[in-house]
């Protein structure tokens, strides 16, 4: 549906996209991730049309949208402070998201009712902005950016104001609502968290590049990068010292993997307690999360960090253990 051909831009010279191709499918809810100031309100405006590209092409259903002006390319975009009026209601502040289309005016009441009823509000429309909670604020500013029934709607950190809980309630709703409407999304955020709960696909972007793209499991179980892996908080990363034989030999052990790479991955997931296994350690930390502990052992080949159930057997800190790791993947730097 919509598709980024090698779209570079620059400020000032200083390149902030670099070779951005990406291809969102119609339906589907894309996730920009990486953080702050890697270029992901960048590539937005770029795409919405509110900047424009130093080099490459976004096209809309293979159409390029290089002489279409932002307010006719039919996109909705919603950012973290919302901007919405204060001094006007609720219904006020959702017809303005009305005010370039030319829905006649007796249509325009309908309308509203229909995206408040869409995003919980039913009933708001008299409410001043200014007695609402944080998340209703943000379902405003959402119903204001449906209206319109926009082709794309593109949401820059729309969670960044809230706190963490609302954050993890409202993702959710966010990406029900998103889907009742059929619409195509594309979720910038910075918050691992946040991306995997709402997207379909993941676009993970580096310092203007984008790193890697996949499902958020596709990501989490199979990282091609050290930053991946890193910014997804898998961070048992060692250097390979040799390839041999028998796989890469790091000071953890020797492991299959495929290539030549520079670095491994253990995955946390993977790694175990076993008397007998490979990799002797002294535990450094032991953290009660809830439902698991988060444990670090110190090993010869560096901390390695993992989750215990609750449910086993948790050794304290200071304890010696021996641990086992059944998935090393290969990196590249
Ligand atoms: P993100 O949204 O991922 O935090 P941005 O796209 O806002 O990142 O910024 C990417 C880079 O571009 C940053 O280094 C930022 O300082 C720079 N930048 C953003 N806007 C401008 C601007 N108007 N003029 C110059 N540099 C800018
Ligand atoms: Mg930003």
């Amino acid at each position: 549906m919509l598709s980024l051909h090698q779209v570079e831009h620059h400020y000032n010279g200083v390149p902030v996209l670099q070779a951005i191709d990406l291809a969102l499918a119609a339906g589907e809810i894309m996730c920009l991730l990486g953080p702050s100031g890697c270029g992901k309100t960048t590539l937005l405006r770029v795409i919405a049309g509110l900047e424009e590209g130093s080099g490459g092409d976004v096209r809309l259903e293979g159409q390029s949208l290089a002489a279409v002006p932002a307010h006719q390319r039919g996109f909705g975009l919603m950012f973290q402070d919302y901007a919405l009026f204060p001094h006007l209601t609720v219904a006020q502040n959702v017809a303005f998201g009305l005010r370039m289309q030319r829905l006649p005016a007796a249509q325009q009441p309908e309308r509203i009712q229909a995206v408040l009823r869409l995003v919980g509000l039913a009933g708001f429309d008299g409410r001043d902005i200014s007695t609402l909670s944080g998340g209703e604020k943000q379902r405003v500013a959402l119903a204001r950016s449906l209206a319109p029934q926009p082709r794309l709607l593109m949401l820059d950190e729309p969670l960044g104001a809230l706190d963490a809980l609302l954050r993890e309630r409202l993702v959710v709703e966010l990406r029900d609502i998103i889907r009742a409407a059929g619409l195509t999304a594309l979720y910038v955020t910075h918050d691992r968290q946040e991306a995997f709960a709402i997207a379909d696909r993941i676009a993970i972007m580096n310092d203007g590049r984008m790193e890697q793209l996949d499902t958020p499991e596709g990501l989490y179980m199979q990282p091609r990068t050290a930053f991946v892996a890193r910014f997804l908080g898998l961070n048992n990363v060692l250097p390979v010292q040799a390839l041999t034989p028998q796989g890469a030999r790091t000071a953890a052990g020797t492991f299959a993997v495929a290539g030549a790479p520079p670095l491994v991955l253990l995955h946390p997931d993977a790694i175990t307690l076993d008397e007998d296994g490979p990799l002797p350690g002294t535990v450094t930390e032991r953290t009660f999360q809830g439902d698991h502990y988060r444990m670090q052992v110190q090993t010869d080949a560096g901390a390695l960090r993992f989750r215990l159930s609750r449910a086993g057997v948790v050794p304290l800190v200071g304890q010696s253990v021996r641990l086992r790791c059944d998935r090393v993947i290969g990196l590249s730097g």
